[in-house]
């Protein structure tokens, strides 16, 4: 055999061996290196850490070159494994589900105003769903949902006023801006509630007076139409001759001054039922 056969057969042998034995070699210098690294932990951490420091610019630079790029890598990675992730996620949340609770309850107790800010945008943002939630199931709980009312009364009671106390400057400016913003809305309402109750009676006592007040003889020109007063002082007493048609000023007269004395004053004048 000449010496370059030799080489030959000993370069096929060699690679016969490795293949072989290629697991085995793999594991051994994995835990050759993982021993390398252990012994010199502290000496590779500070030499890391120097590196690191030494670089700290580039990494920097080639972070903020490499963004995109790198988001675009990892959507595509995510999308790709996304039923492992998922199922991963699961697994990890199943498992430690109990420091997930309470990590979650420490987070929320130590930020009430994050909190109250969250709820409150999560409420407007999903109001429409909510309200069919609550409808749907005040409908299906009804019973219950009326006991616990029942129940808790004198509690929400005593919040609710608490609750004005404190925001009373508040609603004020709040109310009479919804109303500033809703006059219109308002006096329709106002229209069809007194058209319910009254029906044509107060547009009649109001024909019958000539759109005039009654006490101090203003007309009606332009705005509100003038009040009706209830000359017996009882709102359900809907005859037209306990009607009588006042300005707003002279119903303040009526509703606050001496009752007895407009009553008198009325009767004296003498109303026509129609
Ligand atoms: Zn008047």
């Amino acid at each position: 055999m000449s010496p370059e056969e030799k080489k030959e057969r000993r370069k096929a042998s060699d690679k016969v061996y490795r293949e072989s034995h290629r697991e085995e070699h793999k594991a051994y210098m994995k835990a050759y290196q993982k021993a390398y690294r252990e012994d010199r932990r502290e000496e590779l951490d500070a030499y890391n850490k120097a590196y690191r420091e030494a670089n700290k610019e580039k990494t920097k630079a080639y972070r903020e070159d490499h963004k995109e790029e790198k988001k675009a890598y990892l959507k595509g990675y995510l999308e790709a494994n996304k039923e492992e992730i998922n199922a991963q996620k699961k697994a990890y949340r199943e498992d430690h589900k109990e420091e997930i609770i309470a990590r979650v309850n420490a987070w929320q107790d130590a930020n009430p105003e994050k909190m109250k800010a969250h709820r409150k945008a999560y409420r407007a943002k999903h109001k429409d769903l909510i309200k069919i939630y609550e409808k749907t199931y005040y409908e299906a709980n009804k019973l219950q949902v009326q006991a616990y009312r029942e129940d808790h009364k004198e509690e929400k009671k005593a919040y609710n006023s608490e609750y004005y106390e404190t925001r009373k400057e508040e609603r004020k400016t709040y109310q009479t801006a919804w109303r500033k913003s809703n006059k219109d809305k308002i006096r329709a309402y106002n229209s069809a509630r007194n058209k319910r109750k009254y029906g044509l009676v107060k547009p009649r006592t109001r024909e019958r007076d000539n759109h005039t007040c009654q006490i101090c003889g203003k007309a009606w020109t332009n705005g509100p139409a003038l009040s009706v007063h209830h000359i017996n002082y009882d709102d359900t007493d809907n005859r037209m001759e306990n009607l009588i048609t006042v300005c707003v000023t002279c119903h303040a007269k009526t509703t606050f001054g001496n009752r007895d004395e407009w009553q008198a004053y009325f009767n004296f004048k003498g109303v026509k039922a129609i």
